[in-house]
């Protein structure tokens, strides 16, 4: 947690109010005039099996909050049927950073999979995806980014590159791989600064250039569970969100077709209409419950609430990435009690919808 917000935090509320408050539950407590609630942030996962055998992947999107590429790319799967093999996505690993548009909220959580406290706000998230890895096994991991820069040009840049840990790691193979996706995804960029090559961390080397990758969510899968696990990184610096999913997508394409992953509709299907896809037609609102009152908000608003009052946000309509999130404190926390006044902006991912205000008095 970044100290100035932790500042800001106790100022908003009063030495010991929100301690009194998450204690009590009660909108009275230590200066608090009103409480705010909102559903714990989900950690989303989608399995689906296709009913012919073929490969099982399993695609990690979100990790860093500022990477839309990544997690919108991951989304698009998730809503696909499987034909042959089968997957797993779990595309908004770290939601709060999404919502935030940061890279870490609670710092880099890909430096958190070697060791994370039980104090850190991301611990609960960091865990669930550790204990899926292992109980689901998969035969390749994808994890998604959007670096910075353009790799083939620079090669300290992360962005526009296939990253493995090692050419092969105790028998398994991650550059073949690797470098027949590169091949053929490049077979179809122009553009000699988009192109995707290949970049070797060797992150298991005693003199590697890359010690921190050891703290990454490939390293572990590769050392703690045998896990093949690549990370395939788009630019940052890419015209537009289409560009930064489509080569995601073409990247992914390639790793199926390699594990016998075959989707219905079909990849190249999805590239063909993926304006469509990133744009679904979709009408945005939230559900709340004002003092035992539901009230459906879908456009900008300011509620005046009387001292004592209890807020809920019930629910969320519009897509798997719409929820609420307040910077005016701490945005880990999804209960909050206040003095004065407190504002909550519905977003869809990094997409500011409306804004919700909440006024004591
Ligand atoms: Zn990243």
């Amino acid at each position: 947690m970044e100290n100035y917000r932790r500042r800001e935090f106790i100022k908003l509320l009063g030495a010991g109010g929100v301690l009194s408050l998450l204690k009590t539950g009660k909108a009275s407590a230590g200066g608090v005039n009103a409480v705010i609630e909102l559903p714990p942030l989900p950690f989303q996962e989608s399995l689906i099996t296709g009913r012919e055998k073929g490969g099982r992947v399993l695609i990690v999107g979100g990790i860093h909050g500022n990477e839309p590429g990544a997690y919108k790319a991951a989304e698009i799967l998730r809503h696909l049927k499987v034909k042959k093999g089968e997957l797993l996505i779990a595309p908004r690993t770290n939601f709060v950073s999404i919502l935030t548009n940061r890279r870490g909220y609670n710092g880099d959580m890909n430096r958190k999979f070697a060791h994370i406290s039980k104090k850190d706000p991301d611990y609960p998230k960091v865990k669930k995806l550790k204990e899926l890895i292992k109980n689901y096994k998969p035969d390749l991991l994808l994890t998604l980014h959007d670096g910075f820069g353009f790799h083939s040009v620079n090669p300290k840049a992360w962005g526009q590159c296939i990253v493995i840990d090692e050419e092969v790691y105790k028998g398994i193979e991650l550059g073949k791989a690797a470098k027949t996706v590169s091949k053929r995804v490049n077979a179809l960029i122009d553009r000699k600064k988009w192109k995707i090559p290949v970049f070797n961390t060797h992150t298991f080397r005693k003199n590697t250039k890359h010690p921190e990758q050891r703290k990454s969510l490939t390293y572990f899968c590769l050392k703690e569970c045998s896990v093949p696990a690549i990370c395939l990184e788009v630019s940052k610096q890419l015209p537009d969100l289409y560009h930064k999913v489509k080569f995601h997508i073409l990247m992914i394409r390639e790793f199926f077709k390699l594990h016998g992953v075959e989707t219905e509709p079909s990849i190249d299907t999805v590239l063909k209409n993926l304006n469509e896809f990133l744009e679904p037609r979709v009408s945005y609102s939230t559900q709340l419950l004002i003092n035992g009152r539901k009230v459906e908000v879908s456009s900008d608003k300011t509620f005046k609430l009387p001292k004592g009052s209890s807020v809920k946000f019930l629910s969320f309509r519009g897509t798997e990435g719409t929820n609420a999130i307040t910077e005016d404190v701490n945005a880990n926390l999804r209960k909050v009690g206040i003095r004065k006044r407190i504002s909550f902006d519905v977003k869809d991912d990094f997409k500011k919808l409306f804004t919700v205000r909440f006024v004591v008095g």
